[in-house]
């Protein structure tokens, strides 16, 4: 049960003074939660300012910088009125002070308010932002404009939101102090000796600090109050860290007995050997696998390493023991693409293997799932449907989860919810930096596949400006000419207001009328059908071009597609950019890949592209795009900062994360049910941060 100090921070949003049904709305998509019921005062506390806007300036009429936001006292001279009807003309203040005139600009002013507002002879304090033109300052539409009595009122620091369509800062700003009072004093979870090294405030004063910034400094990462949250963060994710490991680790392990027959089978009909990274990778999964524990291990491999044949392996030696197997895809087409390679590979072992995603339906389901029962399914391959109520196993003893990037600890907790406790081995094609690992992962352990599979030609890669894309066009029509397959990748699927990009539909009608018909087209708006058909269409060769959305960005094999564009690259992250590429290089014929940008490029566009030309080394471009931007893109959330964290940031806090790290292991090795004071106030901390699912297995023991 949730402490009761913490009720008042739970209660929903709806509750606050100022929030009808309309803003509440909006603040649940500004908070990113999924309903009204859910979305909390706490929520709302932990949406921090980014930047702030300072009053304190005020140099008088004459001396106030142009563009810059000053806070005037003036008296009022007079109003001018615009005439009747000439609705473009604006309504016009003029003020004076000591020093000078000011002129307030409002466009479509209501002359009742502003009579009201600002009275002939009255002395008023303004705030906005000063033009000058010709000798004269104006102010258009001034922040603020009070009586000068009563300029203490006026917010002369003033924290600045990310905010949505619709919610006005001052909005946001009126409901987030009605929220800041309800902060509870809490028992303090810190160590006293690291809060004085580091100077941390109390949670209480911290949460103030963050909405009430006195200073540039107090948006920092780095002042006293976001650290102080950061550290609770990353302390909260690594308390619920291990103690899902702890539980993990108290169920009973499914030990795997290899006995090689199957896995001999598929070995001898593979056409290749494996690479000694794959045979490493597959030694330490069947160890792990072998004890009395779970396994929790992740695979790094960059795209086109052979981690499908890692996990196939694995499978092999679960059914060997008698057991099943899944394999999680984020993805529909991934997954019927996995099944369909998996089949292929396994086919000298005759084995049972199904397929279920969401649009399994009817009939085709209820016989799968009931095989899947009887455990006649010995591998299942799917999406998230794989994990539904209705899917009942026979013995699963390991769940492969591909593209681990799309997926977090909650779809673990989930599974492990289900009271299905098997072997899990978690597949990454991007590479991710160690303390990324640590932070979204704890203390997993890891394979990396570091080679990639014998006679894999180098990708070339060019850049070239979108100028030049007839030229490209050209040379395009010669390789198809001689028999090459090709991706084009557009970033849109249709045109967007926002940004003028060239859809994908609309690149393959050019494309068609010059090339001729035979181009296939696949983007996110198809349904699942259809994308299969163009990727089949693609595979088979009827189609030797596909004009392709980010669809194709993880996992999608072609390997005798060997040419590569990908136009606007300069609008797409290395990451991707990487992933993207990663699509070709998979055969044994030498590759190309061709970035087409729109000049001119920015400084991060023009290093991005850069580093593409010069490494395809995967983790080399994951460190440098950690550099060039931040870890957020790198677990596939576009949001800023580390995903699933809400103020910690890895790049600007790692040192708090390996404290944490630290005091988290201590912590649960001292008091591993958290009863003591101390951790009676840890479950405070993990409550607020919305880390109660771990607790809830301490519970269930
Ligand atoms: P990824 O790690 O990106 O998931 P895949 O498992 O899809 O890579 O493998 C990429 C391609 O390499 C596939 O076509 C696969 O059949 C092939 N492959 C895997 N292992 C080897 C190997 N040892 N030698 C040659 N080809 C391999
Ligand atoms: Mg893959």
């Amino acid at each position: 049960m949730r402490p009761a100090i913490l009720d008042p921070l739970f209660s929903p949003i709806s509750g606050l003074p100022g929030v009808g049904p309309k803003i509440a709305e909006l603040l649940i998509k500004l908070l990113g939660r999924e309903t009204a019921e859910d979305c909390r005062v706490i929520d709302l506390l932990f949406h921090a300012p980014f930047s702030l806007i300072d009053r304190r300036n005020q140099p008088g009429i004459a001396r106030a910088p142009q563009g810059a936001i000053v806070t005037i006292t003036a008296r009022v001279d007079r109003h001018q009125v615009p005439q009747r009807g000439k609705s473009n003309v604006p309504y016009r203040v003029f003020l004076h002070d000591e020093t000078g005139e000011l002129t307030l600009v409002f466009f479509r002013g209501q002359a009742a308010w502003l009579e009201k507002q600002l009275p002939v002879d009255a002395e008023v304090t303004v705030s906005g932002k000063v033009d000058w033109f010709n000798g004269r300052a104006s102010m258009v539409h001034p922040d603020y404009i009070v009586r000068a009595d009563e300029a203490e009122n006026l917010p002369l620091v003033e924290p600045i939101y990310p905010l949505t369509a619709g919610l006005s800062p001052k909005t946001l700003r009126k409901i987030i102090d009605a929220a800041l009072p309800r902060f509870p004093e809490l028992p303090e979870w810190i160590d006293p000796a690291l809060a004085q090294k580091q100077g941390l405030p109390s949670i209480r004063d911290s949460f103030h600090m963050l909405h009430e910034p006195r200073d540039p400094a107090d948006i920092d990462p780095q002042a006293p109050a976001r650290r102080r949250l950061a550290y609770d963060e990353f302390l909260a994710g690594q308390l619920s860290l291990s103690l899902v490991r702890q539980r993990l680790r108290k169920v009973a392990g499914q030990p795997v007995q290899a006995t090689g027959k199957v896995s001999a089978k598929i070995l001898k009909s593979l056409p290749f050997s494996l690479t000694s990274s794959q045979n490493v990778a597959i030694a330490e999964v069947l160890k792990d696998m072998a004890g009395a524990e779970r396994m929790l291990r992740l695979l790094q491999g960059d795209v086109g390493s052979g981690k499908t044949l890692v996990a196939l392996m694995a499978m092999a030696a679960v059914i060997e023991s008698g057991g099943q197997a899944v394999l999680m895809a984020p993805t529909e087409i991934l997954a019927r693409q996995h099944h369909a390679t998996i089949s292929k590979f396994a086919a000298s072992a005759g084995l049972g293997i199904e397929v279920l995603t969401g649009r399994t339906k009817g009939r085709e389901r209820e016989e799968i799932l009931e095989r899947i029962a009887s455990g006649a399914a010995q591998i299942v391959i799917g999406t998230h449907a794989l994990f539904q109520d209705s899917v009942a196993y026979a013995k699963l003893m390991l769940a492969v989860v591909d593209e681990q990037h799309r997926f977090g600890v909650h779809q673990r907790l989930r599974l492990t919810a289900k009271g299905i406790s098997p072997h899990m081995l978690v597949m990454t094609a991007t590479p991710i930096p160690r303390t990324l690992v640590l932070a979204a992962f704890g203390d997993m352990d890891v394979s990396k596949l570091t080679e990639k599979p014998a006679g894999r030609k180098p990708i070339q890669t060019i850049t070239v400006p979108m100028e030049r894309t007839g030229e490209i066009v050209g040379r395009l029509q010669g390789a198809l000419a001689e028999g090459k397959k090709a991706y084009w990748i557009c970033p849109l699927v249709e045109e967007s207001e926002q940004l003028d990009l060239m859809s994908a539909e609309e690149r393959h009608a050019t494309l068609v009328a010059t090339l001729g018909p035979d181009i296939g087209l696949i983007h996110g708006r198809m349904s699942g059908p259809e994308k299969d058909a163009a990727m089949m269409a693609f595979k088979n060769g009827e189609t030797r071009l596909l004009v392709a959305t980010t669809v194709v960005e993880v996992g999608v094999d072609v390997p005798d597609a060997t040419i590569m564009v990908i136009e606007h690259a300069e609008r797409f992250g290395l990451a991707q950019l990487h992933q993207l590429r990663g699509r070709v290089g998979r055969g044994d014929e030498a590759s190309t890949c061709i970035l087409l940008y729109k000049g001119p490029l920015g400084e991060t566009g023009h290093a991005r592209l850069s580093i593409m030309r010069e490494t395809e080394d995967g983790f080399r471009i994951a460190e440098e795009d950690l550099k060039l931007r931040g870890e957020g893109e790198l677990l596939g959330t576009r949001q800023s900062g580390t995903p699933g964290f809400r103020i910690a940031s890895l790049e600007a806090h790692a040192d708090l994360l390996e404290i944490a790290r630290k005091d988290a292991a201590y912590l649960i090795e001292r008091d591993p049910e958290l009863t003591g004071d101390r951790g009676t106030a840890i479950r405070t901390l993990l409550y607020l941060f919305r880390r109660d699912e771990a607790i809830r297995f301490l519970r269930a023991g």
